[in-house]
């Protein structure tokens, strides 16, 4: 097992056992770019760690010790010593790169008499103690546990004593003072000194930083991003430079490109005497990089040569981290940056543009989840919103939510239904959960790297950050303009935020639906060519099958006709229909809702001019349409208890209550829908099917080409189809007439209870198509319902990792998966030609895309908006 690696040794591709951090210094490290010298224990480590219940590998310690004694000799310094002491720092290093979650030490080797050496080698007694009191605060932290308020306080108290504003200001005696005060409470909190002992100092912190890959924050980061828990950190150990040694000294952060555009233009932020921290956690609002070009053009000249060669070495985007230490530039970190959807797009075209990449490589770069980013909404230009403030645009989208001041309250109020914007100084890694629960992020302090831009980018959530304007308190915060209060927002009060350009806005304001670009249209382009699978959308509406043809769309997958029914104009129809006590009523109630059906379907066929147009007759439970039975029993006790109550009244009352009693279901999923609706009630489906072909043929008159494909919800059994399409068949013979049908039609089924899919052979008897309705066959083979899992247990589920994911989101394909598969093989085997595909939730899922593919599906139908994710996933399928 290899345990400890010096960076002379590594490179790129070790990246599962050195970590991200890690490889990547060792390969800038092997291109003779400027890293200070270092190691790395690696993930093997750390895996080795957890497997024996969280106890140091034995033997690691002098393997450590002998890389220390590396590094001393290629600094020219020794670690503990007391006149040129070597200074460490202890980094974390995932394999996936997870910003921010995990744990990092600077400064480790001072103590109360390496310091002394520090600062007579340096000439900087101020510099030294400044290095020290973070080094303790830091180990605090990460290794005591112990909350960063203690330390703050007492900065603060410091500095108000020595009635200075900025750390800049503070003297020598100042940082000395504090370290005392710190190690006060390290002793008090910790129940033990701040260890002297260098070496122990080094055990201590490596094993802090292996816990750290198991704090709250790490594991909530990971479930997000499904990062496996067995990757484990790797720990870089690495000698420090300083950028906080004076005037010719700095720290920042630049990125190649455009992190949120995609242009080809250097982006990031510096701090001038600072260390990393500073510009990573967002305590100083850093300023922007060119302006290192006035201060420190000869540093900025070296960043420009480091910035090109690591995009051209990687081919791709990079986010470094740099100092420059008396004038002279390090790197101390790259990685393929973080990015927008947008810029990922416009990134992955310019590269391919450049030569640098091929089209295969551009679609394999995109994240097909953020392409939701993509299309997110704008507010609406023709608005005039009431701007408050502006800050940095950090990332894109528009959102409005009611304010609210700390993480919890944003969980807590999210889980209530509320949206909400989180709004803080700065957001620290302890406030993912909020972050998570919040429509945006609205930040005073901190640049465009700061974590709160970082993890928002990364979530596809719309933040503004650095925005100075707003003073917070603690339920409320002012808006200052020219040192006046200009408005104050309280907790609760609306406000919307505009990622694109910075904007906080009072109120909410209008959004503008999202289009598609240039670019992203070139790379879809790209998609279609390479993919097998077909793409179609999930579509009740002409207007949103109009706006998914406009996302490429091919067909409607699946068009909920209940959906139809829902407006207040019908609902007192369908409701006629439902409570109909006499055959004649119902039909006069079918009656008059064929001519609305009709025309529903003329304005989908019009929509899809050339494309198929999926129609599934009507499925959900009568009870939806009806009125709520407690409701209407609390009214009926209501008007029998008064005594000037209307006779009549009370008896259209009981007779309604009567009727909704007898149509009542313990369980209605489970219940009379679906196609038995159809087959207790022929007439409605009579009646859709009429609707529908009366509408194809009116639109085929007038040259539309119309391919509706008739589809029958929740089959359970052969018998239920073959009399179903007879229905279907009927229909259309009497609507044609003697006439020959100028179209073509289908008659389909739904595979959504487990029973289908079982029996599919005789099922696909009768089937000119299956369509897996992922979302009942998940709820019928796991048994969860979909309307309570979600809200119950399922988080339980997933937290505690009794199952993968969500498996209403991805598909489980153990499980569920082995039905589709088995179904679509006994399908295939009946009739070879049978169309296949799947219109449940799933369908607009990335993983589960791979998997319709994986299994020779032909199509898979998802929402309008997720069109664009499902053809560049369906192609990075096929790759
Ligand atoms: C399904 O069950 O997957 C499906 C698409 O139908 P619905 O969600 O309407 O039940
Ligand atoms: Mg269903």
């Amino acid at each position: 097992m290899l345990r400890v690696v010096p960076f002379e040794m590594g490179n790129a591709s070790m990246k599962q056992l050195l970590g991200g951090k890690g490889a990547n210094l060792a390969e800038m490290t092997r291109v003779g770019l400027p890293v200070p010298p270092g190691f790395t224990i690696t993930t093997d480590v750390c895996r080795a760690y957890y497997a024996a219940g969280g106890t140091m590998p034995e033997g690691l310690f002098p393997e450590v010790q002998e890389a220390m004694r590396r590094l001393e000799q290629a600094k020219g310094e020794r670690f503990g010593d007391t006149e040129r002491p070597l200074l460490v720092s202890v980094r974390s290093g995932s394999v996936t790169s997870m910003p921010g979650m995990m744990d990092t030490i600077l400064n480790l080797g001072l103590n109360d008499e390496t310091v002394e050496g520090l600062a007579r080698s340096t000439g900087d007694a101020r510099f030294a103690y400044d290095c020290y009191r973070r080094l303790i605060q830091m180990f605090g932290n990460v290794v005591f546990d112990l909350e960063g308020y203690h330390f703050e306080f007492l900065l603060q108290r410091m500095k108000q004593r020595l009635g200075v504003e900025s750390d800049h200001q503070v003297t020598a005696e100042g940082w000395l003072s504090l370290i005392g005060e710190y190690q006060g409470i390290i002793l008090k909190y910790a129940g033990r000194a701040f260890p002297q002992q260098v070496d122990e100092q080094l055990e201590l912190a490596v094993e802090a930083v292996f816990r750290s890959w198991n704090n709250h924050r790490a594991q909530i980061y990971r479930n997000i991003h499904r990062i496996p828990d067995e990757q484990g950190t790797a720990v870089n150990i690495q000698s420090m430079v300083f950028g906080n040694m004076g005037a010719d000294c700095g720290t920042g952060v630049v990125f190649t490109r455009n992190p949120s555009t995609g242009e080809r233009t250097l982006y990031g932020e510096f701090l001038m005497n600072a260390q990393g921290e500073d510009v990573v956690a967002g305590v100083r609002t850093p300023k922007p990089i060119v302006k290192l070009q006035e201060e420190q053009p000869e540093a900025y000249g070296q960043l420009i040569a480091a910035a090109q060669k690591l995009e051209g070495h990687y081919r791709d985007m990079q986010d470094i981290e740099f100092t420059v230490e008396r004038g002279k530039l390090y790197l101390l970190q790259t990685r393929s940056g973080k990015r927008t959807a947008q810029a990922a797009v416009r990134l992955a075209v310019a590269f391919v543009g450049e030569g640098v990449i091929t089209r295969e490589e551009a679609i394999q770069r995109i994240e097909p989840f953020h392409l939701d980013q993509l299309l997110h909404r704008a507010i609406d230009p023709s608005c005039r919103p009431d701007v408050l403030a502006s800050g940095l645009p950090a990332s894109p989208g528009a959102a409005a939510g009611q304010a609210v001041f700390d993480a919890d309250t944003a969980e807590a109020w999210a889980r209530a239904g509320k949206k909400v914007i989180l709004v803080r100084s700065e957001t620290t890694p302890e406030d993912i959960h909020g972050v998570l629960a919040a429509e945006g992020v609205l930040t005073s302090r901190g640049g465009m790297t700061s974590h709160a831009a970082v993890v928002a980018r990364g979530m596809g959530k719309p933040c503004v950050c650095g925005c100075e304007a707003i003073r917070l308190g603690e339920r409320a915060f002012e808006v200052a303009q020219a040192d006046q209060v200009a408005a104050t927002i309280a907790e609760g009060e609306w406000i919307s935020i505009d990622g694109a350009t910075g904007r906080v806005i009072r109120g909410v304001v209008q959004l503008r639906e999202p289009e598609l670009t240039a670019e992203l249209e070139q790379l879809l382009s790209w998609a279609d060519e390479i993919r097998r699978l077909a793409v179609y959308t999930n579509a009740d509406t002409p207007e949103d099958a109009a706006k998914a043809r406009g996302f490429g769309a091919e067909g409607i997958g699946l068009c909920r006709t209940e959906h139809m029914f829902m407006s207040p104009d019908r609902i007192p129809v369908v409701r006629g229909m439902i409570l109909a006590e006499r055959p004649e009523e119902r039909a006069e109630a079918l009656r008059e809702l064929l001519p609305m059906q009709q025309s529903d379907f003329e304005g989908l066929f019009r929509a899809m001019d050339g494309l198929p147009v999926t129609i599934r007759l009507l499925d959900p439970p009568l009870h939806e349409f009806l009125p709520n039975l407690e409701e209407l029993a609390v009214l009926r006790s209501q008007l029998t208890l008064r005594q000037d109550a209307d006779e009549e009244e009370l008896q259209r009352v009981e007779r309604l209550l009567r009727k909704v009693r007898s149509l009542h279901e313990m369980n209605p999923m489970l219940g009379t829908r679906g196609c038995r609706l159809g087959l207790i009630h022929p007439e409605i489906y009579e009646m859709q099917a009429e609707a529908i072909f009366r509408a194809a043929l009116h639109c085929s008159e007038q040259g539309i080409d119309v391919r509706p494909d008739i589809m029958i919800p929740l089959i359970g059994h052969a018998s239920e189809l073959k009399l179903m399409r007879e229905l279907v068949d009927r229909a259309a013979s009497e609507a044609l007439g003697s006439r020959p049908c100028p179209f073509t039609y289908r008659v389909g089924t739904m595979i959504e209870v487990p029973r289908a899919a079982i029996t599919a052979a005789s099922i696909a008897r009768h089937a000119d198509f299956f369509s897996f309705g992922t979302n009942d066959l998940t709820q019928m083979t796991l048994g969860y319902s979909r309307d309570d899992a979600e809200g119950k247990f399922l988080s339980h589920y997933v937290e505690h990792k009794l199952l993968p994911a969500n498996p209403f989101q991805v598909l489980d394909q153990e499980g569920v998966g082995m039905l589709i598969r088995w179904a679509a093989g006994q399908g295939r085997a009946v009739k070879p030609q049978l169309k296949m595909g799947v219109c449940g939730e799933h369908g607009g899922d990335k993983e589960s895309i791979f998997f319709c593919h994986a299994e020779g599906l032909d199509y898979v139908s998802c929402s309008p908006y997720r069109v664009p994710l499902a053809r560049i996933a369906a192609a990075q399928a096929a790759l």
